[in-house]
């Protein structure tokens, strides 16, 4: 079988969301999930700029790291995270695309009404300014109990489920809702809550990054507009720059008509193998950075085991939450960078 290029891309981004995935459903097993959790880095992002003003620590802390390197990315190639490296996009990708292989056609077709979908994409940019004022009021990892992201990325921790799902029930249901509702309709999480996702998709509009038709090749097939995830109507738009648009170039990559669609950068043309690459490959250096400057589970931190001096003014000023067990929890209030440092002592 002949492997074409957009075979290759294709199966390039979803070779990367699978290895992204799987990083991210064992990261917890060995270091903070808080260096990697988009919706924390946002949290930590906005408290830091309205609260606690961004010390070096609070740049660095993991979260935020990783979160500003994917802004920049996002500017460069449209929403690379949400399209190749987004743990929770990945997993309603595959139970949309599981539902569309069981379900009977007459649902799997099925779509929002068009004026309820427009209404309801607003949303997440509702919970974006939520995140901003409230990162100015209540600042902190405010939304923990509410965060499917955290929930997903401690199943693999060593910690039994019905414990994990007793610690934070609300976040465990929210994540079972996102992938059922998936499985029907797409991802409804990313067009319609995820803050985050508002986030780089605003970022994306400046992107010199866009999806562009040529009408005169085109022969109307529709194949591009069925395809995408973000239920663009590519098929009839000359230039996709829409905040919507993941970037994941599926509607290139299923296009049979040769030069019919193109992702150039500005006016370059990018191989789109190389793009899913690029983009994991500067999330691998960022993650690497993040932990390089986050406490490991067990207590070694990079610096060595900090002590009791290096936690006290997170310990007086904030006073961390406290689980069950007695285990502080970072982030649960108003100036914790989410460092982790507090729970590697
Ligand atoms: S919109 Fe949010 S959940 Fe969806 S892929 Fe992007 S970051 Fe992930
Ligand atoms: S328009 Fe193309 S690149 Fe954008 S989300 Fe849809 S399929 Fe992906
Ligand atoms: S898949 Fe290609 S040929 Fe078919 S409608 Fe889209 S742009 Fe036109």
């Amino acid at each position: 079988m002949k492997i074409t290029h957009q075979k290759a891309a294709r199966y390039t981004r979803w070779a990367v969301l699978a290895m992204s995935t799987v990083f991210f459903l064992f990261f917890s097993g060995f270091i903070s999930v808080h260096a990697v959790c988009p919706i924390g880095g946002f949290e930590m992002f906005f408290a830091g700029i309205f609260r606690t003003g961004f010390t070096i620590a609070g740049l660095f802390s993991g979260m935020v790291l990783t979160f500003l390197i994917m802004s920049v990315v996002s500017i460069i190639f449209r929403r690379a995270y949400c399209a190749y490296i987004c743990p929770l996009g990945a997993l309603q990708e595959l139970s949309e695309n599981i539902g569309k292989k069981v379900l009977p056609a007459k649902i799997r077709d099925a779509k929002m009404p068009g004026k309820l979908d427009a209404v309801l994409r607003w949303g997440k940019y509702v919970v974006l300014a939520l995140f901003i004022i409230l990162g100015g009021t209540i600042g902190g990892h405010w939304m923990i109990k509410g965060d499917p992201f955290i929930v997903m990325m401690g199943l693999f921790s060593g910690n039994p489920i019905t414990e994990q799902f007793q610690r934070n029930p609300s976040s465990f249901l929210f994540l079972i809702g996102i992938l059922v509702f998936a499985f029907f309709m797409g991802r409804g999480f990313c067009k319609y809550i995820c803050p985050a996702g508002a986030w780089y998709g605003l970022l994306s509009k400046i992107s010199p990054n866009k999806i562009r038709r040529d009408v005169d090749t085109c022969v109307g097939c529709n194949l591009c507009s069925k395809a995408c995830p973000a239920d663009i109507d590519v098929a009839n738009l000359e230039v996709v720059n829409s905040a919507e648009c993941f970037g994941c170039r599926e509607c290139v990559n299923v296009c049979p008509k040769e030069g019919a669609l193109s992702a150039p950068v500005a006016k370059v043309d990018v191989n789109q193998v190389a793009v899913p690459v690029a983009a994991a490959m500067i999330f691998a250096g960022s993650v690497g950075l993040a932990a390089s400057v986050m406490p490991s589970k067990g207590g070694s931190y990079h610096g060595g085991k900090p002590d009791s001096a290096q936690v006290e003014d997170a310990d007086t000023v904030s006073g961390a939450d406290q689980a069950d067990s007695g285990a502080p929890v970072s982030g649960g209030c108003a100036v914790c960078i989410a460092c982790g440092l507090c729970g590697a002592v």
